[in-house]
Parts: C-alpha cells; sequence; structure tokens
C-alpha cells in the first residue's frame, strides 16, 4: 500500500485548519483486485471476439511513459481495467458475485466489496494547478478560475472540501508538496478535452489532464470540469448505466433511475448543453458524502 500525506482539517467557524492525515491509497486497481480474485476471468474475456475487436479499436495515449486506453471519451484504463468495464456492459452487471450496488445510491459510485468507494472524511482534496504544463498564461488562468468553480459546485451540495495549493502551481510534478492530485495540461492531440481519475486508482493515477485544446473548446469550460470532479470524487458515468443494448443495468436494483440529467452523463451533450449536477446528482452526493458543509458552523475542541 502507498501512503499519501493528505491534509485534513478541523473546522472554525469560517475558517479551516489544516491538519496532516496519513492516507492510505489503493495499491492496485479495482480491477485488478478482482481479476485476481478470479484470474480465469482473464483468459475467458481475451479469448472473446468481442472484447478483442474493442481493445483493437480504442485509442491508446502515452501518459507519463505509461500507454492507457480511453475509454468511455474521458477515462484513462489500463487493459485489466478494460477487461471488467468490458465484462459488465456485456453482461449488464457490475460483478454482483464479487460486490454490489449500494441502496439508495443515485449517482453510479465505485464499489469495492459492498462498500462504497469514497475519500476519508475530513480529508481536504488538495490540488494545484501545474502552470508551466499549460500553454500559456492565460490557458493556465482559464483552467484555474475553471477549477475553482467546479470545486466549488461540487463543496455547494455534498460534504466535500477542495483546496488549491497555489503556492505549488510552478513546481514539477515530481516535487509537489501537500497536494492530493495535479491538474496538468498535455497535448494530447486532440484525443481527448479534460481526462479524471477515480479515488480507487492507484495513487501514480491521480492526475486531471487538461488538453492543450481546452481553453479554446467549443464546449463549456466549467461543465467539463465538473463532470471530470465527479469522477474524482467516485462518481461514474450515468450511461455506463445502459448495457450494449441500451438497457439499463438490469440487475443493478437501486440503479434503476437513469438519470439523463446528471452531470455524470454527457455522452452526446457536452458542446450542446450546459451540465450542471442536478436535483438526483445532490442527492446521490449527499448519499455519499453528506450534507455541503458550508452548512454548518463547526466547534473545535482545542
Ligand atoms: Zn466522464
Amino acid at each position: 500500500m502507498l501512503l499519501l500525506f493528505g491534509l485534513c482539517f478541523v473546522a472554525k467557524p469560517g475558517q479551516f485548519k489544516l491538519l496532516k492525515l496519513a492516507i492510505m491509497g489503493y495499491s492496485k486497481t479495482l480491477s485488478a483486485q478482482i481479476l485476481e480474485r478470479n484470474p480465469s476471468l482473464i483468459a475467458t474475456i481475451e479469448s472473446m471476439n468481442e472484447f478483442v475487436e474493442l481493445e483493437a479499436n480504442l485509442k491508446m495515449v502515452m501518459i507519463d511513459e505509461e500507454e492507457y486506453y480511453i475509454y468511455e471519451d474521458d477515462l484513462l484504463v489500463d487493459k485489466e481495467e478494460l477487461m471488467i468495464y468490458f465484462w459488465e456492459q456485456k453482461h449488464q452487471t457490475i460483478l454482483s458475485n464479487l460486490y454490489k450496488p449500494p441502496s439508495s445510491n443515485e449517482l453510479k459510485n465505485l464499489i469495492n466489496y459492498n462498500k462504497i468507494v469514497r475519500w476519508k472524511p475530513g480529508l481536504v482534496l488538495t490540488y494545484s494547478v501545474l502552470k508551466n504544463t499549460f500553454q500559456s498564461e492565460s490557458d493556465y488562468k482559464i483552467v484555474k478560475e475553471a477549477m475553482k468553480q467546479a470545486t466549488e459546485a461540487w463543496e455547494d451540495v455534498c460534504g466535500v472540501k477542495f483546496e488549491h495549493v497555489e503556492e505549488q502551481d510552478e513546481r514539477k510534478i515530481k516535487s509537489l508538496k501537500g497536494v492530493i492530485f495535479p491538474v496538468r495540461g498535455i497535448n494530447s492531440k486532440g484525443i481527448f478535452t479534460a481526462l479524471a481519475f477515480y479515488p480507487s486508482q492507484p495513487k501514480n493515477r491521480w492526475k486531471v489532464l487538461i488538453d492543450y485544446s481546452f481553453s479554446s473548446s467549443r464546449y463549456d469550460q466549467l461543465s467539463i470540469l465538473t463532470h471530470v470532479l465527479g469522477h474524482v470524487l467516485g462518481f461514474r458515468h450515468e450511461y455506463g448505466r445502459d448495457n450494449v443494448g441500451n438497457g439499463m443495468m438490469v440487475d443493478a436494483e437501486n440503479h434503476k433511475m437513469y438519470n439523463p440529467k446528471s452531470v455524470m452523463n454527457f455522452k452526446g451533450r457536452l458542446g450542446t448543453q450546459v451540465l450542471e449536477i442536478s436535483e438526483l446528482d445532490r442527492r446521490g452526493a449527499q448519499s455519499v458524502y453528506g450534507p455541503s458543509l458550508k452548512k454548518f458552523d463547526f466547534i473545535d475542541a482545542d
């Protein structure tokens, strides 16, 4: 297991006091964990023509000397993750013998052994926007501002706290300190606009990647980053409920409420509509993270 020294907060009225806290990230993806428990699945999936075809048709991108597939438009996945996503969609399930959906959850979450994957309570999700990775000062400022608004959008609806550690913005990715995830510019040559990560992915995958085209994109920047941060909080694509036959995940009893207005449903909507956190998203996010911390006047015991 990898250790991450993140920050947690003890709040005083109108102010957050930061404390150091050790946070454990998974050392392996959920998919790797599932395949380890079920090694025969690997050969089964690899022998399926549909999988071979899917793998051959996906775009690939090199990030920090590692090659990944781009899946569902804005997710970076390795081969094991691709196998599990493929299997889930093909079987309209989320491998219910291994893990199953939680009750009363409006957003689609990552599940590990029957538990919802989320960040630890009290953890401040610190990030920096790596200035030198963007093409210009104005590109950097556009991303910085859109991140500010997108993080506030989530803080307004559920019990999460983000913090931009601006003094780290000039650093290189390898020398970042006190930052859980960097937001960095990258030239994907238009393969993607922005890519996110899940908290269930190993720590070296905790990066938000922004293509050079982002600042001039015809897409709404705030919509993109609000969506991307939904992944960072552990929410999956709403349209991931659809299977290959375009139905919903039949065995996901509590995931029947397909929400076309979800901020996590951007298929066919990006560029045509502004994505906002819908009422069902708010309820789903609160079922995982609780109500917005902005509602409370916290009392410190010190
Ligand atoms: Zn997405």
